[in-house]
Formats: structure tokens, sequence, C-alpha cells
């Protein structure tokens, strides 16, 4: 038994309307507690209502919290975190004023991740993965959804997922993974792009669906990319092999992505800078979620981020993840996230809370059991030195500690002699 009192401020999240203006409604508890028994929640609430048959169990290690908020830990709906190689050169010819097709026509940009991705051997790619989810964790990301992606051709997809189900089982992260095949048209495919759409639906998808290797299916629609018609394909036939959907959808343009999200019934539509009006309802009727993922924009230079108020003003509920990636995902931090979410989309930071834990949840099918602090759900919470809201000085040491299923997470990383 794990017993968290006297907690300075507890936001449990626990029943935060997850649309509309209501989602503000996630208020804070002054001298809360937290049990858990095991892996899951027993108690959360106010320490005074705290049954003293918990407080006095004799198995009970009771941590006195009062220096700390509380509140559940983040679950980070979007990222990229498998890939082998790096692109720092890049990024530095990029702040220097290369544009993205100069980039790629020098060998650069996905198609470089793609290359190092096919070559790196399952132990170089787990391992360079496990860095980046430990990162992630000191960050305060208790779950985490990993898409494949580089691969691009048969075996190196089936590789990267069972990559990501290998470091499912061996770190404290709890991860949720999603086929993206349909990525990026592979340089060998560029002058035959149907026989690739062909490749992802006739013989990828049935291989990750016999392995049982990912629970989702995602498409990046988007001009120059795929079509939201081989979109709206690619997801229709990963629902009828049992893989739910989602979509990148409107990042560079106005790309149809939404569109496509609500008519398949895609639980999430991802990035959405230039989702248009039609969309935003499309979505809101659908009961799609918007997935944003500001620090994407703000590390690609867009100019733009998604609009957030008008997503929320028009029922659709918004969740918020890292994009974590080696082109533009460069913070592996939900607060990082949550920061932007508030100082550039202009959500609440109620809101952003709400959207970097259930709505996130929500986002992955896992409301059921993370995403709030409540009993039943699993005991992931996030210590926050200080008051929640502090969560937003960014850089400052504003994170005291992540307990992850009920253990206390070291989060100094693998020379920390408490590392899990
Ligand atoms: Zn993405």
């Amino acid at each position: 038994m794990l017993v968290l009192r006297h907690i300075r401020q507890l936001i449990t999240c626990a029943g935060a309307a997850h649309r509309g203006r209501s989602l503000s409604g996630v208020a804070a508890i002054v001298a809360g507690a937290v049990a858990a028994a095991g892996v899951r929640i027993v108690f959360a609430g106010r320490d005074a209502d705290l049954p003293p048959a918990i407080a006095a169990a004799a198995d009970a290690q009771v941590i006195d919290a009062a220096r700390y908020s509380v509140v559940p830990g983040f679950v980070d709906a979007h990222t990229h975190a498998m890939f082998a190689g790096d692109r720092r050169d890049e990024l530095r010819r990029r702040l220097a004023g290369a544009t993205y097709p100069e980039i790629a026509a020098a060998g650069g940009g996905i198609v470089a991740t793609v290359a190092a991705t096919r070559a790196a051997s399952d132990r170089d790619l787990v391992e360079a993965t496990r860095r980046r989810l430990d990162e992630m964790l000191a960050c305060g990301t208790t779950t985490a959804e990993i898409k494949s992606g580089y691969g691009l051709d048969v075996e190196s997809e089936l590789k990267m997922l069972r990559a990501i189900r290998t470091l499912d089982a061996s770190h404290p992260i709890d991860i949720v993974a999603t086929f993206l095949g349909a990525h990026e048209i592979p340089l060998e495919y560029r002058t035959r792009r149907h026989d690739y759409v062909r490749l992802v639906i006739d013989e990828m998808l049935p291989r990750v669906a016999d392995e049982r290797l990912a629970e989702w299916c995602d498409v990046f629609c988007e001009t120059n990319v795929f079509t939201p018609d081989e979109s709206h394909r690619i997801l229709e036939a990963g629902l009828r092999r049992g893989l739910n959907a989602r979509i990148h959808a409107d990042e560079l343009g106005p790309s149809g992505g939404s569109l496509v999200a609500a008519a398949v019934g895609a639980r999430s539509a991802d990035h959405l800078i230039f989702v248009p009006e039609d969309g935003i309802r499309a979505m809101g009727d659908a009961n799609v979620i918007a997935t944003l993922l500001p620090s994407a924009a703000f590390y690609l230079k867009l100019g733009r981020f998604a609009p957030a108020r008008a997503l929320i003003d028009a029922g659709v509920p918004v969740a918020l993840a890292t994009d974590v990636n080696p082109g533009g995902g460069f913070s592996p931090s939900m607060p990082f996230a949550m920061t932007l979410a508030c100082f550039a989309m202009g959500m609440t930071f109620e809101e952003s809370l709400a959207a970097a834990t259930i709505n996130g949840a929500r986002s992955l099918d896992r409301a059921d059991t993370i995403g709030s602090l409540e009993a039943g759900k699993l005991m992931d919470a996030v210590l926050i030195a200080g008051d929640p809201i502090d969560l937003i000085r960014v850089g400052a040491a504003s994170i005291g500690g992540v307990i992850k299923r009920g253990r206390r997470m070291s989060i100094a990383g693998p020379e920390d002699p408490a590392y899990p």
C-alpha cells in the first residue's frame, strides 16, 4: 500500500467533462490524499476523508506530500519515438535558413530516418528508443503511443512494431502501438504510388493484424503524401482487420484529413493546424478527438497553431501530445506541450491538464484504466514541487517524482540506484 498524504494540491481529473467549456472544471483539492494497493488506486480525495483502515494499514508506505501537488500521469497520445540515427545537422541547416525541399534534395528529412531505421538492428532500435522513453518518464509521461512508419517495407515495419512490443514489456511506461506504414511513399515507390498503397493494404496490414502487433492504424493524410481517398481506403482496411483508426490531418494545409476522420469514425485526428470550419463541425458530429501537437508547430516554425479554442467551443474533445520525432519533435515533455497549449493556443491551464491526461487516455481508448486519479484506475501520478501550474515553468525542476503502477520511479536515469 502506497499512501500520499497532506498533498498541497491534488487534481484528480476524475469526472472532468471531456468536451466544451466544462473541461475547465478540473478543481484542485487542497490537503488531498491518494492511496494505492499494488498497482491500483483505492482512494483519491480529501486527506480528511481518507479511511482510517487505509491510513493505518500495516503495510502502508506513507509519504508526507505537503510540499507536492499531485496530478495524473501524463498520457502522450502521439509519438514517433522509435527511430534510428539523428538529424541534428539538418536542424542546424534549417536554423541557418535551408528549406525543407533543399534538405530533402540533399538526402535529409524522413528519407534519411527511413534509411537509418531499415539498417538498424532490433537491439539498437530498442536501446535508442529506451533512452527516449526514460526522458519522457522523467517529464511525467506514464503512458505513450508509439508509431511505426520509418520502415516503409514489410519487414522493417514489422521490425519496428516488434521492437515497440519489446519495450512495452521492459520499460515502465505503458506503450500503445500504432501501425503507420502510410507515413510516406518510400523512394523506391515514388513513380508507382498505387503499388505502395496496395502493399500497405494487402501485405503489411494482414501481417500486423495476424501478429497482433498494433492496436491502431494511422495515415499521414497531406498534400504530396497520402490523399484523402487513399487515407480512407487504408483506414477502412485497418478497421476490417481490427485496427482502430487515427489520422495525421490538416497539418501543413487543409488536406481533408479531418473529414476523412469523421467519415471512417476515427477515434482521433491529429495536428489540425489548418483544420477548416467544416472539418471541425464534422469532427464534433462524429465524436472524433482532436489530438493537438503544439510542440511540432513550434519546432517546425509553422507560424501558427491549431485552433484549439474553436475546437473546444464546437464541442470537440482536445487531447495534447508531444509528437516526439527526429525532424521536429525535439521535446519529450508533456508540460512543454501544455505550456504551448496555454500560451500559443489560448487554452486554460485546467484545459491543458485534462488534455494531457484524461483526454489523452480517451484518445487511446484507455480512459477506463488511466488518465485520472480515482479508485480502480492504475496508480500513475506525477508529483510537482509547488502548485500544478508550476508545470509551465519549462526547464525548472518542477517535477519532483513520478509514480507508475504504484511504484516510485527514479527519474534521474540509469545511474540512479533506484532506476527501475
Ligand atoms: Zn506524427
